[in-house]
This record gives structure tokens, sequence and C-alpha cells, in this order.
């Protein structure tokens, strides 16, 4: 049996898996994969948790509130509504009466690619720190176009737990991310894209983390992403970083067990 890896951030809620998703659990346990599965509004959070509660041995759940002006505009014209008009505090509320049904919280962050509402987004961004603060949960975090507001907000928090999600950045935000600690989790795309090979060249395997963020960044042209794939990304990295791919998984294992089952 290939060693177990986790894929720390992925989409595997009814938007986008319908019934394909037993197939999709079951290639997972084909090749001893698990996922954190992440929910961005109130109803991928509960279907969430309906997952976990359905495949206990692949899925484990992590709830957050994407930036909700961004999500809007990024699910217009699809055929599945997802609810964004919804009270934030209360779903906050929700998120840590399951604390203990959660490994983190996520997906969370700022977006000014899509996003307008920016005052907004801070102030819930900032809620959704505290919330991880106070439930000793990793906070996994989104940044596209927003880098360096997100960076600076996270430093006037002392925290260690800190995700960045498939970090587009520049250079010297890479650099600063390092120096404070916190955690690369590295899509499946690195296949194709020199960005994060540069970044796994350049950071020690004690930061980095696998992500495949399915159904999107699939590392096979034509295919939806999908936990399994994470396999990719470790023969990638084992590559760049010339160690046995065992070596990798084992070193990226320990990240894992240190920030999400409390190792
Ligand atoms: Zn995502």
């Amino acid at each position: 049996m290939r060693m177990k890896l986790l894929d720390v951030h992925c989409h595997l809620d009814e938007f986008f898996y319908k019934e394909d998703i037993d197939e999709v659990i079951d290639r997972c346990r084909q090749n001893n994969v698990s996922a954190v599965a992440a929910g961005v509004n109130p109803g991928t959070n509960r279907n969430v948790l309906m997952l976990k509660k359905k495949y206990p041995d692949v899925v484990h759940a992590s709830l957050g509130i994407y930036p909700p002006d961004a999500l809007k505009k990024e699910t217009e014209g699809s055929e599945n509504k997802l609810n964004l008009d919804y009270d934030i505090d209360r779903e906050i509320e929700f998120i840590e009466k399951n604390k203990d049904n959660i490994v983190a919280v996520g997906e969370v962050g700022m977006d000014f690619k899509d996003g307008t509402d920016f005052e907004m987004q801070e102030k819930t961004f900032r809620k959704m720190i505290e919330l991880a603060m106070r439930i000793k949960k990793p906070i996994i975090i989104h940044s596209r176009k927003a880098e360096s507001k997100v960076i600076d907000i996270l430093e006037e928090y002392n925290y260690s737990k800190v995700i960045m999600h498939c970090f587009g950045g520049k250079h010297s935000q890479v650099r600063r991310i390092r120096e404070n600690n916190w955690y690369f989790s590295i899509p499946t795309s690195i296949v194709r894209d020199e960005h994060f090979q540069k970044i796994v060249k350049e950071t020690q395997l004690r930061q980095l983390l696998l992500e495949t963020d399915s159904p999107f960044l699939s590392p096979f042209k034509d295919r939806k992403n999908e936990p399994s794939f994470i396999t990719e990304t470790v023969k990638k990295i084992s590559e760049l970083k010339r160690l046995p791919e065992i070596d990798v998984s084992t070193m990226i294992n320990r990240n894992c067990e240190i920030l999400f089952f409390d190792a």
C-alpha cells in the first residue's frame, strides 16, 4: 500500500461533485489519501459536515466564510445557486459550535480580483482569524490579488497555524511567509506551474503541505481534479528536492500531524 497522504484543501461538496462523489472517495481509499474538505458559506459548510459523517475514513471538515462578494461574482451564471445572503456572526457561531467536528477554519481570506467590498472582507477575515485562534485550529487562507494586505493583517496576530493556500504572490511576500514560519499548501498544478516549483525549491519541507483545490487546478488536462491526484504533487516535489518520495511524504505527514491532529 502507498504511504498515506493528506489533501489539506479541496471542495468536495455537492456544488461540484454529484453522483461521482462515491467514485472519487473510492479512489482516495485505493490511493490511501484523505482530504480536508472546505466549506465557503452556510450551505457548503453543512454539506462538508455531512460528507465527513458519511465518509469518516476519508473526509475531514474545514468550515469557513469565503469573501461573499467574490463568491457571488465567481458563481454568476452557474446553475447551482449558493446562498450568499446570510448573517456572518451567526455562521461564526455555527462553526464554533462544531469545533470538535473540524480540523481547520477555512476557506477564508480576501479577494480583490472578484470582490468589491474590501472593508467588509477585512472585517470578516479578522473575525475568522480570531475564531481560529479561539478554537486553536489552523486557518486556511485565500489571498487572490490581496496578498500584501492579507499578510499585513496576519502579522498583527501572533498565530503560527497559518496555511497559505495556493499562494500567488510575489517573491518578497513568499519570503515574508517563510520568515513568519507559516505554511504553503502546494497545489497539484505545480506539475506545470513554475511559480509553485520555485516556492518548493526555496522552502524547507517542514513548511510545505499538499492540496488539490479540487475540482480546480488539475494536474491533468481535460480531467476534473480530485484528492487522489495529490500523488502527482509528491512526485514533482521529490524531483525538485532530489529526495525519495517516501521522505517527502514522511516529512509532510509530520507537518499535518502537528497542524491538524495535535501530535
Ligand atoms: Zn479553495
